[in-house]
């Protein structure tokens, strides 16, 4: 869905990007991870067409970018910084001009299309009022509807939860990913590794410009040869498990061992009450410290 090849971007002394293959496939839940400043925003607007690369190539569904902007992106929705939303109009007033513009615009329909999308993203309460009156999460929802009103392909979001609370956050989590359930590739950057790792098939890690790691989120994530078991009756199960026990925190206890089941048999058949127990795997937040500490 996506593909760039020593993709790079220099302004003027400065590498923004700095030759990267991206690598993004039909079904992806892709997380572009990196720090501000990183490069980001500039490689999505380069995906775009908003700003012309320094050199490498960019392949979007297949076809060249920017020199096939015309066919490919109608298929792509996008939410970059900043929605170019009118101040004065509603919700829903900018979603119909936005839908009335280009050359694949159909008129019928137009009105459920634009409540489709409203309720997609829970705007539909707030429709009618300016934009000016809205959020700064609102204006991150009504930017997500605007992507969505062509029934992407493709969805390339920069940050697309910046600006929400939690309960906002989850909202557009559980859509992003019901809209990749029904066949939507996803490509979204994000500097909250804990977003990626929640939501994320595949991530790519950008340092300074540098795509410094690339590859599917359960491959990186691989167990650590400790258990984690929470439980009520820690001091117990402590005991039973004796030299096994690494650590004991409040309820949660690293054990030492590959075999969940095994160490769940072992608590349970002494009265331990378990509530929850599997494999500590590395954290995403250790395997992005690792990439960039040794790029
Ligand atoms: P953030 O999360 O803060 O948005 P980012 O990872 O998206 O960061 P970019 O905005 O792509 O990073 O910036 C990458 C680098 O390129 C930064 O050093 C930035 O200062 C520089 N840069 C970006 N746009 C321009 C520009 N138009 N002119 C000069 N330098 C720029």
């Amino acid at each position: 869905m996506i593909q760039t090849r020593s993709l790079s971007k220099q302004f003027g002394a400065v590498h923004a990007v700095d030759g990267i293959d991206l690598d993004v496939r039909e079904g992806d839940v892709y997380g572009f991870l990196g720090a501000n400043g990183s490069g980001k925003t500039t490689t999505v607007r380069m995906l775009l067409g908003l700003v012309l690369a320094t050199s490498g190539d960019i392949e979007l569904l297949g076809e060249s970018m920017p020199s096939s902007g015309r066919s490919v992106l109608p298929q792509v929705g996008a939410l970059v910084e900043g929605p170019a939303a009118s101040p004065h109009l509603s919700g829903r007033a900018n979603l119909a001009t936005f839908d009335s513009a280009g050359a694949r615009s159909r008129r019928r329909g137009r009105d459920a299309r634009i409540t489709e999308v409203l309720e997609q993203v829970g705007l539909d309460a707030s429709d009618r009022r300016p934009v000016r009156t809205y959020s700064l999460g609102m204006h991150q929802r009504l930017g997500l509807a605007l992507a969505l009103l062509r029934r992407p392909r493709l969805l390339v979001l920069d940050e697309p939860t910046n600006g929400l609370d939690p309960q906002g956050i989850r909202e557009i989590r559980k859509l992003l990913l019901d809209l990749n359930a029904s066949g939507t590739t996803i490509f979204l950057s994000s500097h909250l590794l804990a977003e990626i790792e929640k939501m994320c098939t595949r991530v790519g890690v950008l340092d300074r410009g540098r795509l410094v790691l690339q590859e599917q989120l359960d491959t990186l994530q691989v167990p650590t040869g400790r258990v984690v078991v929470h439980t009520p009756d820690g001091a117990l199960a402590a005991e039973i498990l004796g030299r096994l026990v690494e650590s004991v925190d409040d309820g949660r206890l690293i054990v030492e061992g590959n075999d969940a089941v095994e160490v769940n048999a072992l608590l349970v058949g002494r009265g331990v009450r378990v509530s929850e127990i599997g494999p500590l795997r590395i954290s995403l937040e250790d395997v992005v410290l690792q990439a960039t500490e040794s790029s």
